[in-house]
């Protein structure tokens, strides 16, 4: 019997199961699909990603560095309504890109804030991290059921060569925003499901701003520049929001021909409980997400250093020191993510007023909003 098995070798999964294994314990992951296969996702992450890779890390994943981020209160598309300069307005009548950097509200540091990485390219990183260290990482292996007994787990598990049944002493369903884990172990589904759509444009962009338009209901558009790697351009809403509609609005607002296009669920608010009696939630599964960003890279890997310090898989009430350990150091982070969140369906002027008297250069980090109220922020606001 395996000590845990981890359903989903995503980023949290990967690094449960190699932190899990250079522990000590005897570990098996299943991946449905290939690692970091679809990709739906930006790869926008504070830079204390480099904290949780290899040593070479960076050289195979980087591709730009962003400062700061240009918000914009309507879209692309809403010609003269959101208080950008005359000259944007100009080069839409031209029919050019409607957004150039002199345009939206800019937030910066002076320093690199985050870095955007390939994201298929980390997945596979982390998955063959946690292999160097002992997992038995399978991929194409697809977990269909989950029976928790008094002493083990059983998963059901289908692969190419049929179906197996696989018992560990503990489960950790780090199986994505729709996760089937949660599911069988009879746990709640996260407070809300977002639809984020994705495409790319080819052409290299080495700039380091992104942009952020407050334009989709409840939620945002971006564009991020992955210089040699192209642009990508996102949005994500609540679904049924006529979320396709507003993505071709984005588009064609700033002129360009989208290719790759994606799409994936960003879960927002944790459920009460991520754990059961024999079983635990990692990453999107416990909507270990940032509110106000949908990013959950870096929330979902701490979260999984914390199921490893905490959970012994002899012992199953160490899971509820998982679950205080996880929420100690994130709900307050996601509790101020869900209130900055608001001020994303706010009115129009009132947006307007609140960015022009914030904007300029802070002192956050972007995955801890109460960095708001830091010494370093306070400072940033009173100088500027
Ligand atoms: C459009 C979009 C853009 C985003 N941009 C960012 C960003 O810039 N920065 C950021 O930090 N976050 C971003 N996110 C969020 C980020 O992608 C997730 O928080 C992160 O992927 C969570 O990892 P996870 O492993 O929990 O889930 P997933 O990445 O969904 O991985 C779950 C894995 O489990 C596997 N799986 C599922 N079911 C089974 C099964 N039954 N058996 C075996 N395997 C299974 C899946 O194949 C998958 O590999 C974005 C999300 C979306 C949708």
């Amino acid at each position: 019997m395996h000590d845990f098995a981890v359903v989903g070798c995503g980023p949290p999964g990967a690094r449960f199961a190699r932190r899990a294994a250079e522990e000590g314990y005897d570990v098996v992951a299943f991946e449905k699909g290939r690692v970091g296969e679809p990709l739906a996702c930006s790869g926008h992450v504070s830079t204390d990603i480099w904290e949780f890779t290899g040593p070479d890390a960076r050289d195979e994943l980087f591709q730009n560095r962003i400062r700061g981020a240009r918000f914009h209160v309507a879209g692309a598309a809403e010609n003269g309504s959101d208080g950008r300069s005359s000259s944007a307005d100009e080069r839409a009548r031209e029919g050019g890109p409607q957004f150039d950097a002199d345009d939206g509200y800019p937030f910066y540091k002076d320093e690199t804030v985050s870095n955007v990485i390939d994201r298929v390219g980390l997945d596979r990183h982390l998955a063959d991290l946690a292999r160097d260290a002992g997992a038995d990482v399978r991929e194409r292996h697809t977990v269909t059921g989950v029976d928790e007994h008094e002493d083990r787990v059983e998963l059901t598990v289908k692969s190419p060569e049929g179906t197996e049944t696989v018992a560990a002493k503990m489960v950790a369903g780090a199986d994505g925003p729709r996760s089937r884990v949660r599911d069988e172990l009879g746990l709640a589904e996260p407070g809300e499901l977002l639809h984020g759509v994705l495409g790319f444009d080819p052409e290299p962009d080495g700039q380091d701003f992104v942009d952020v338009h407050l334009s989709a209901p409840r939620f945002f558009a971006w564009r991020i520049p992955r210089g040699d790697a192209g642009v990508e351009y996102g949005l994500a809403a609540p679904p049924g929001d006529g979320v396709r509609d507003l993505f071709e609005e984005l588009q064609s607002g700033y002129g360009v021909e989208l290719e790759n296009r994606c799409s994936g669920a960003i879960p927002v608010g944790p459920p009460e409980t991520v754990t059961s009696r024999r079983g635990f939630l990692l990453g999107d599964a416990a909507a270990q997400t940032k509110p106000f960003t949908g990013g959950g890279i870096l929330y979902g890997m701490t979260a999984a250093d914390h199921a490893v310090e905490q959970i012994d898989p002899d012992w199953p009430p160490t899971l509820a020191d998982y679950e205080r350990a996880w929420r100690d150091d994130l709900s307050q982070e996601i509790r101020l993510g869900h209130l900055l969140r608001r001020a994303y369906s706010l009115p129009e002027p009132v947006q307007r007023l609140g960015l022009g008297a914030l904007s300029g250069e802070i002192g956050v980090h972007m995955d801890r909003p109460t960095s708001l109220f830091s010494r370093e922020q306070l400072t940033a606001w009173l100088t500027s």
